[in-house]
């Protein structure tokens, strides 16, 4: 049997879901940024690692690609899914700090504006945004409110004639010290009711501690934030989201975008694993060789495929494809559960495939200059954020059984 080929910019694909779902522009798009990723990325990050920092040039080197309107590709298929999908995996199957911090940007900020903003808002921002022109974050989670902040919220937002007035904080908000703007979700002291604000991380009252001391996801910046009677005017709040439903539909989004990081990490690991198997001598001979070791590189190939199936299926329901690239299914078939069960079920197999990758590594699965171990650590907080395992186990647990365990 021939060995199975890695893609130079997809790793190990066996059943070819990148041939099938990407066209020649998204290919090449991909390889330009594959390449950049190698010359300018890679070679920055176990010092970031070490230093937890993360360097201007990263940025400075993914920005020119324009990758959120790449030259030549219609704004539909630079917007969809399956395309934003497989540039998560790109930059995930080199860094997870580094996705986490693009997808920051084109995932988390971008779907807030692009679902939670008015016609005129959206306009206005996203080409800004597109071109990191208008760089923000987005500021859901709090000190004491992770998983149950739909009901337990306790930032406010009060009206003040044309202002509304903000207080609280924001715990783990991601490339908030590089950021032009922060959206804010907060409660609505008048009504109840959830609403997002961008917030200029400028405005007085407004205060940012990096927080400290990670061992995951190590170069990513993440902040915690405080919010001390900040004005804004009603200008600066997305008018289209006016409940926790609006804030549903955009987790949906962002749920399945992590689902592809998952995965892409899974891809980086797996390369750094089979480049030692194939030079670590033990016993006289390549530990590649070994049966025992087979066994581990067969199922993390297997993770790593299945986790790929799944998303790819999932971003055609969410671009509203069924199961021809030219076939639009009239209603979209993209809900909580579909997005929850994806990012809860490749972050457990990402947890899966690091671990054995770290362990056929031996000693050195601990080391970054083995290429395993940066992927080891952020496994973790990939499962985590975004939804904990549990919270989007019981999303989907409530969607199999009619019943909410959670609210
Ligand atoms: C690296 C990183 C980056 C992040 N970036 C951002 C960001 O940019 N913006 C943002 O808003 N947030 C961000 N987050 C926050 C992230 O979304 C939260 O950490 C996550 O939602 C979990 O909240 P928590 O950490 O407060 O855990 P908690 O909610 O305190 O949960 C603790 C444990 O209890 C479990 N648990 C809670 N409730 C239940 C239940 N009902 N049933 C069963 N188990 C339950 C959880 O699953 C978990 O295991 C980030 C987090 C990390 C680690």
């Amino acid at each position: 049997m021939a060995p199975l080929d890695s893609d130079p910019v997809f790793g190990f694909d066996p059943y070819g879901f990148a041939a099938t779902h990407l066209s020649a522009t998204a290919r090449a798009t991909l390889e330009r940024l594959q390449a950049t990723l190698e010359r300018d990325v890679a070679p920055l990050l176990d010092d970031a690692w070490e230093t937890a920092t993360m360097p201007a040039a990263i940025l400075d080197a993914l920005i020119p690609l324009d990758l959120m309107r790449p030259d030549g590709m219609d704004a539909a298929e630079a917007d969809s899914s399956m395309f934003t999908g497989f540039r998560n995996f790109v930059l995930a199957r080199t860094d997870t700090s580094v996705a986490t911090l693009y997808n920051a940007q084109s995932g988390l900020f971008r779907t807030t504006v692009r679902l939670g903003g008015s016609p005129e808002q959206v306009a206005e921002l996203d080409p800004r945004i597109a071109a990191f022109d208008l760089k923000g974050t987005f500021a859901l989670t709090e000190p004491e409110h992770g998983s149950d902040v739909a009901g337990g919220m306790a930032t406010t937002a009060r009206r003040d004639g044309g202002d509304w007035i903000i207080d609280g904080a924001k715990r783990w908000i991601g490339g908030a010290v590089t950021a032009d703007v922060l959206a804010v979700f907060a409660r609505d002291t008048d009504d109840g009711q959830v609403k997002v604000f961008l917030v200029p991380t400028s405005a007085p009252g407004v205060g940012l501690q990096t927080i400290g001391g990670k061992i995951a996801l190590r170069p990513m910046q993440n902040s915690h934030i405080t919010l001390a009677d900040v004005r804004v005017p009603e200008s600066a709040r997305l008018q289209g989201v006016d409940t926790w439903r609006d804030v549903s539909r955009i987790l949906r989004n962002m749920r399945s975008d992590v689902g592809w990081i998952a995965t892409g990490l899974q891809a980086g690991v797996l390369d750094a694993t089979l480049r030692y198997v194939r030079e670590r001598q033990q016993f006289g001979r390549p530990v590649g060789g070994f049966q025992l070791v087979q066994e581990k590189l067969a199922r993390m190939l297997g993770n790593l495929t299945a986790s790929l199936g799944m998303v790819v299926q999932l971003s055609m329901r969410q671009d509203g494809r069924t199961a021809q690239l030219d076939d639009p299914s009239p209603e979209p078939l993209f809900a909580d559960e579909n997005s929850a069960l994806a990012k809860m079920w490749t972050s457990l197999r990402a947890r899966e495939t690091v671990g054995l990758g770290r362990e056929v590594l031996g000693g050195n699965g601990i080391l970054l200059e083995h290429g395993a171990a940066r992927f080891f650590a952020d496994a973790e907080a990939v499962y985590s954020y975004e939804g904990t395992h549990e919270i989007n186990s019981l999303i989907v647990g409530r969607a199999l059984t009619g019943t909410s365990a959670f609210v």
